[in-house]
């Protein structure tokens, strides 16, 4: 694979990718504590929209052709690209919300998934089981980043994180395979293809400058999806739930951070033996 430059970027452009990685990461936790039943999509996507415009970033998911709202709001079957609007939010739905914001012309992108609180008990834990493997298979595809010499290995860790949790649930989880993460920069999207799952082609080498959004998006059933007649949202065909998680990592001279994250993911790296190092 040929060193390509423009996938690098310098210190200086890693740095700017900072203040827009944290209010990205600021409206997903506003998005988070407003989560309850009886509140609709349309007023989580209010809410992160109110911090990103109030941080006097702009929402890129607006830049996008044809799209006007800020996040996208995926609920039970839906997996992602689901619209916000006037769905109203019940006991025990799973909830998916993706998020970026632009500012200075650098951007940030990151996904949570939330169980509504409630619900019918079994079903609920099923499902904040599958939002915790697929949160899990996202720190272990970063902290193959931190080690990584190909940006491929990051869906070998991915997928071998799944299978690992179905096989101790005794469960089934399908990776998207239709979806995948990319590189992020001037751009919310950039190359190159993040897989979620093992290829052949190991893809670019893993330096200083990369920077990806890394995001799995699980199903709780078949991998298999399609798109909704609103043309955007992606729903699994099995009718199993979907979960999505994000977050935006930086490559750079002497470590990993995870800009999404206001820790830099020093938490969640941890169990790995992964520190995450502030961009200097
Ligand atoms: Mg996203
Ligand atoms: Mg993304």
């Amino acid at each position: 694979m040929a060193f390509r430059r423009s996938l690098y970027k310098t210190p200086a452009q890693l740095r700017a990718m900072v203040e827009p990685g944290l209010i990205t990461a600021e409206a997903l936790d506003a998005v988070r504590a407003l989560i309850a039943p009886g509140v609709t999509t349309g007023e989580l996507d209010a809410a992160a929209s109110a911090v990103i415009t109030g941080r006097g970033a702009e929402s890129n998911f607006q830049l996008v052709r044809g799209y006007r709202h800020t996040t996208c709001v995926s609920v039970n079957d839906q997996v992602v690209h689901g619209i916000p609007g006037s769905r109203v939010l019940e006991p025990g739905d799973i909830v998916s919300i993706d998020a970026g914001a632009q500012l200075r012309g650098w951007n940030g992108d990151s996904a949570i998934t939330i169980v509504v609180p409630g619900g019918d008990p079994v079903r609920t834990a099923a499902r904040e089981r599958l939002s915790e493997v697929t949160r899990g298979s996202l720190w272990a595809g970063i902290a193959a980043l931190a080690s990584a010499r190909r940006v491929g290995e990051i869906g070998d860790a991915v997928q071998g994180y799944i299978e690992r949790a179905a096989a101790s649930d005794g469960g089934e989880y399908g990776i998207l395979r239709d979806y995948v993460g990319h590189g992020i920069g001037r751009k919310m999207h950039e190359g190159p293809t993040v897989f979620n799952y093992r290829v052949d082609d190991l893809g670019p080498e893993v330096r200083p400058g990369l920077c990806l959004a890394i995001e799995p998006m699980v199903t709780s059933g078949s991998d298999e999806t399609f798109v909704e007649d609103d043309d955007w949202t992606v729903t699994t065909v099995d009718g199993s739930d979907g979960s999505h998680w994000e977050h935006s990592v930086a490559v750079h001279e002497s470590g990993i951070w995870v800009l999404t994250a206001a820790d830099g993911g020093a938490a969640d790296l941890a169990p790995y033996g992964v520190t995450p190092t502030p961009i200097a």
